[in-house]
Order: C-alpha cells, then sequence, then structure tokens
C-alpha cells in the first residue's frame, strides 16, 4: 500500500517521499511520510543506503542527510537511493521502536504488505527497493543503550562470492575495527532479507549513547563516501 511519487527509473535527482497509509484518531486518511533520495545517472550499480531501522540512532541519518543535500546528479555513477531515516516515527520520536505499533523494523523482515506501518515498511523494501538495488548500505549505531567502538561489520553468508564483496566493501569504511558476525538475537532482520537476495550488504555501529562526536561523525561521513567510491556508484569528493 506504500506509494510514491518519486519516479524509480528516471535520470536526476529527485526528492520525495514514501507515503505508508495510517488511519487514526486525527487522521482518517492520514499517511507517514518517509523522505527518500533518489540521484540517478548514466551507468552503473544502484545503491540503497539507509538510516534510523532503529529511530535512536542519529549518526546514520545526519551522514545520509547530509549526503542528499550535497551530491549532484553529475556526482553518480548508476542510482543513488538515500533514506535517512527509514524508521521515521521511531525517528521522530527519538526512540528504537516504532511508537505506532510498537516493533522493531530490524525484526520485521520480510514484512507484510497489509501489516502495521513497520511491517508495510519492511515489505516494500523486501519487494521493490531491494530487488533493483546492487548493494544495500544500512548505518546503525548503540542509540540510546549502548555505546560501540566505531565500526563496520557483516554477517558471514555461505556464499564466497557474496562474502568476499561484502569484506571488500566493509573494509571500504576505513575505520579501525570490523567484525564479522552470526545472529543470536532474532530474526527478521533487514541485512538478512538483503543478503538472501544476494545483494553486497554494508552495515556498521557507529558508536553511540545518544551523542555524536564529531570524529565518529566524520567516520560515518567519510566511511559512506568512501563505500559509494569503491562500488563505483560515485567518485565525488565531498
Ligand atoms: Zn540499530
Amino acid at each position: 500500500m506504500i506509494r510514491t511519487e518519486i519516479d524509480l527509473q528516471r535520470q536526476g535527482k529527485q526528492q520525495g517521499y514514501l507515503r505508508v497509509p495510517y488511519s487514526h484518531n486525527l487522521g482518517g486518511w492520514a499517511n507517514v511520510m518517509i523522505p527518500m533520495t533518489l540521484i540517478a545517472h548514466g551507468t552503473g550499480p544502484t545503491v540503497l543506503v539507509l538510516g534510523g531501522n532503529h529511530g535512536d540512532e542519529y549518526q546514520g541519518q545526519i551522514a545520509i542527510m547530509k549526503l542528499a543535500r550535497a551530491i549532484s546528479q553529475e556526482q553518480v555513477h548508476g542510482r543513488l537511493i538515500l533514506i535517512p531515516s527509514l524508521n521515521f516515527p521511531a525517528a521522530l520520536a527519538s526512540t528504537r521502536l516504532s511508537p505506532i505499533d510498537g516493533m522493531n523494523l530490524n525484526r520485521a523482515f520480510p514484512g507484510d504488505a497489509e501489516g502495521s506501518v513497520t511491517s508495510q515498511i519492511a515489505h516494500y523494501l523486501t519487494h521493490e527497493l531491494f530487488p533493483i538495488a546492487d548493494a544495500v548500505i544500512d548505518i546503525h549505531s548503540g542509540g540510546r543503550s549502548m555505546e560501540f567502538v566505531p565500526c563496520s561489520h557483516m554477517h558471514v553468508v555461505s556464499d564466497p562470492m557474496q562474502r568476499q564483496a561484502m569484506l571488500d566493501a566493509m573494509l571500504a569504511w576505513n575505520t579501525e575495527f570490523c567484525f564479522l558476525y552470526t545472529d543470536i538475537a532474532g530474526t527478521g532482520l533487514l541485512p538478512v532479507e538483503a543478503e538472501n537476495q544476494g545483494k553486497t550488504v554494508v552495515t556498521t555501529e557507529l558508536g553511540g549513547g545518544e551523542a555524536i562526536p564529531a570524529n565518529v561523525h566524520r567516520i560515518a561521513h567519510d566511511g559512506l563516501v568512501n563505500v559509494l567510491r569503491h562500488l563505483g556508484c560515485s567518485m565525488a569528493q565531498l
């Protein structure tokens, strides 16, 4: 049921929204409007960049918003899709989980087209955005409850070619620390769904504790630009 005025096939830079139907006491036909930027120029990979999967993790949200403003059409080779605050209701509330349905978006995949707002967001990514992406970048941090040493990380996927591509992309973030992991904390994760579709998935834990020191912001911004350069989607010096 999610709609957008953004044409996923059009060349150029577009700014718009994913509109998720949300009927509530003050708006019978209301929508949750999730900001999205799409920049397409020439040939190259499609890279989907996501922040705010958890609403209280600001590092990715800020770095992606900054990139969305700064990058021009000419600086993109292929297609770059930027969603700074994926779980937008949670981002507005500065919470990990959605205040609308109490759900953790990062446990909601593959989603449900007729489910609650969080389930619909997951379903839209699974069926509309992941299939057209070559690489998916999902920027996390510790949020309100944890603080990580800034690092890029990855699941240990079974396919050796995909694993190598993810390893190379993870290292391109150029953090001092990286870690490789297998899941112990539930199912329905965004990166697992993207990996199951064969994508090169890059994830991070960039600090946390509801604070963003300048050095961590630089790691978020510079690392994201580095990975886009590594993937061949942008050669910009931003
Ligand atoms: Zn997170």
